[in-house]
């Protein structure tokens, strides 16, 4: 059977995507790159934002038009799947529904699907997710590794925890199974991945830890950089850290969103800290790793959020001068604390000045922070080529990288001399590159003072 897997959302899905694809594979059933070509169709779904719930619907319509002209089995994975579950069923465009801890049951469900059987695989089977199981990566030299499921946090807008179950880490020696597979395999880079993933360990009560994990990874021949999603400023300790401070493979890129900056609105949240924790925690970590990259998620417009809050976020924002932010206006998902308890009382046209006013001092401070690159020497390994027929990179920092080559330098170290800086990507040229003889000036790499 042709299968094509349509995913939305974060890297988890998109690693249950190469999950499902590569044990569809082994049962017999070919991938194909569009639901024109395909018999089969799975969407891997989200459930973060209604945005994201929209698109599924969009999704389902689209496939609809073309069941109308023939046959084609369609199928719902991921977190929509999870949430809705059998109710899913009663639609009549759809027929089988795979819940995000029974992946691993995808081929049951497909084979009854082609049976004419409406069938909901639900209950939890992650435990069958080991090193072992056949993945078709997207990547060749980049992996995603999921090591820990779920989440306990319950903030009180998020439906993750509703949608993935409580956490579940893996054995620490089945994860690094997978690494060494890997590294054979000749990938050179990891991520590992958790909704909480600095929580990695505290469920298996063996003493492991995320910290453990990449001091255990990093011994792995083959494996030249470890990076890790996302974190939970509460768990970040300073073991972790000074893990990350002494290594020269774990990246330089620490993602802890914050949320907000106003006390009243992280507590509505039930984020289980103050901002004055999370400043120290950022202090904490760019004194011990001064080429720290942090970056961070604020959502604006969370019930009752005043000017006020709205100030303390952006006051924070320009203390803490962050490298990134994913920024998202408040909306309600139901089934959480916040959609039952607080009224979605921020108007929309407030939400929407408050996200690009943020957007806009962002901009700035990315501008100023990138300024410093410019004809700086940066190392890079080569992930993709573009549209446009250029590549691009990204440093230890999480720095992208665009430039052009003649050889392709995907999964190579590069050197690059920026040549241009904007608030996103830097720009440059290649003056050095693993395995090949194009190196055409002798300069060292450097990254803002430190060598990558
Ligand atoms: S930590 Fe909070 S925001 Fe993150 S997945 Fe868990 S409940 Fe959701």
């Amino acid at each position: 059977m042709k299968v094509h897997i349509h995913t939305f959302g974060c890297q988890m899905n998109v690693n249950d995507t190469e999950t499902m694809m590569g044990l569809l594979e082994i049962a017999g059933h070919e991938m194909v790159e569009t639901p024109e070509e395909a018999d089969l169709v799975i969407i891997n779904t989200c459930a973060v934002r209604q945005k994201a719930e929209d698109k599924f619907y969009g999704k389902l319509g689209e496939l609809n038009r073309i069941r109308r002209r023939r046959h084609l089995i369609v199928g719902v994975a991921g977190c929509i799947a999870e949430k809705d579950g059998k109710k899913l069923l009663e639609r009549d465009d759809v027929d089988f529904v795979v819940g995000t801890r029974a992946i691993s049951r995808v081929t049951e469900a497909v084979s009854k699907a082609m049976k004419g059987e409406k069938v909901a695989i639900l209950d939890d089977h992650l435990d069958e997710l080991n090193a072992h199981v056949a993945r078709r990566r997207m990547s060749s030299h980049h992996a995603w590794v999921t090591v820990i499921y779920g989440c306990d946090k319950f903030c009180t807008y998020c439906i993750v925890p509703y949608t993935r179950g409580r956490e579940k880490s893996r054995p620490m020696e089945d994860v690094l199974e997978e690494v060494r597979e890997l590294a054979r395999k000749g990938y050179r880079e990891i991520t590992f991945l958790g909704q909480n993933v600095d929580s990695y360990g505290k469920d298996l009560g063996d003493g492991v830890s995320l910290a453990k994990l990449l001091m255990e990874a990093e011994k792995v021949d083959g494996i030249e950089r470890l990076w890790f999603l996302t974190s939970y400023p509460v768990d970040f300790d300073e073991k972790l850290v000074d893990v990350i401070a002494a290594s020269k493979k774990i990246a330089r890129s620490i993602h802890l969103p914050v949320q907000s900056g106003s006390d009243e609105i992280l507590k509505k949240m039930n984020r289980g800290y103050t901002r004055g924790e999370y400043m120290d925690l950022i202090h904490m970590i760019r004194t011990r790793i001064p080429d720290a990259s942090i970056s961070t998620d604020i959502i604006v417009g969370f019930p009752g959020e005043t000017e006020k809050d709205f100030e303390d976020t952006l006051d924070l924002v320009r203390k803490l001068r962050f490298e990134r932010i994913n920024l998202a206006m408040y909306s309600p998902r139901k089934g959480t604390v916040a959609a039952k308890y607080y009224k979605d009382d921020v108007p929309r046209a407030v939400k929407s000045r408050r996200l690009q006013t943020l957007l806009e001092l962002q901009k700035r401070i990315n501008l100023e922070i990138n300024g410093r690159y410019l004809g700086k020497v940066v190392r890079i390994i080569g992930e993709d080529r573009m549209k446009d027929g250029r590549y691009y990179g990204r440093t230890i920092r999480n720095k992208i990288v665009i430039f052009e080559s003649k050889e392709n330098p995907v999964g190579r170290f590069l050197d690059i001399k920026v040549e241009r800086v904007t608030p996103g990507p830097l720009y440059g040229r290649i003056i050095w590159m693993e395995g090949s003889n194009q190196r055409l000036e002798h300069e060292p790499a450097e990254e803002l003072g430190v060598h990558t």
